[in-house]
């Protein structure tokens, strides 16, 4: 990987997963982070694969920015493995700070936001697949009734995919803010740039002064007044009509002519070689 070095362990028998289909997925994941940020995230990383029975991939967890566990079923078909996001989500842990129990919703919905765009610009996903999977996992992020802000509401779809629809508002105003020049990568960016990765713990004010200075907004200062502290929903059905997005039955619709259309393609557009 240019710019860093995984040291991976396997513990168990292969059984009837081939190694080069293990092979490839772990090169996926890898190279999904290593083109959002233009290296790999950091220098060294061990990753320990646990070859056990069954047919999923699952258990994954990051330690200390610096090594990840994750169990594979030894009858796990390889288009599972060709399709996996759960890798690619935790080597976007290694890139960003820790933060407070509080605010796990950061880490888990920037992980859960930048994965499959990750994966879509280097073509592991299809761009239709990532509109279907954003207009329909999205709305799990929005506040049930009774729910406070993100920092006081730690259920799931709160954590996971509230904090993913932050990141994801984030990075439409950024984009709109500063008429496509900059946008969340920006920010991500700075914040590995400057030290924020997975092995150490930054306070919520430092990302979000990193992360705004990236971009010259206050977009991200904004939007954590905005859904930290309150249950605020932002409107959905609105957002997928300014970006020209639909989902009608099996199809994902494109609106061309939509005022947002730059930035919805400016999110899943792949990398140039
Ligand atoms: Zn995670």
């Amino acid at each position: 990987m240019s710019g860093g070095v995984i040291d991976i362990q396997f513990k168990g028998e292969f059984g009837r997963v081939a190694p080069k289909v293990i092979d490839r997925w772990i090169h996926t994941a890898a190279s999904a982070a290593q083109r959002y940020f233009g290296h790999y995230p950091v220098k060294r990383l061990e990753l320990h694969v646990r070859l056990k029975e069954g047919g999923k991939i699952e258990d994954g967890v990051t330690f200390e920015g610096r090594r990840i566990e994750i169990s594979v079923g030894t009858d796990t078909p390889s288009a599972i493995f060709d399709a996996d996001w759960t890798l690619t989500h935790e080597m976007f842990h290694l890139a960003f700070p820790d933060l407070d129990e509080k605010h796990v919703w950061m880490n888990e919905g920037l992980s859960t936001y930048l994965e499959p765009i990750a994966r879509v610009r280097i073509g592991n996903m299809s761009v239709e697949q990532f509109w279907r999977e954003t207009v329909e996992g999205m709305p799990d992020g929005l506040p049930e009734p009774g729910d406070r802000g993100l920092d006081r509401t730690h259920t799931w779809g709160r954590t996971y995919w509230g904090g993913a629809l932050f990141w994801f508002i984030a990075d439409v105003r950024i984009r709109e803010q500063t008429a496509g020049h900059k946008s969340l990568d920006d920010s991500i960016h700075a914040i590995l740039a400057g030290g924020g990765d997975g092995s150490v713990t930054w306070s919520i004010a430092k990302v979000i002064e990193v992360g705004d200075r990236a971009t010259g907004t206050k977009v991200l200062a904004t939007l954590y007044d905005e859904m930290g502290q309150k249950a605020s929903a932002p409107d959905l059905k609105d957002l997928w009509k300014r970006l020209g997005v639909a989902i009608q039955g099996d199809r994902v619709v494109f609106d061309d002519g939509a005022p947002l259309v730059e930035v919805r393609m400016g999110l899943t557009q792949k990398y140039k070689d």
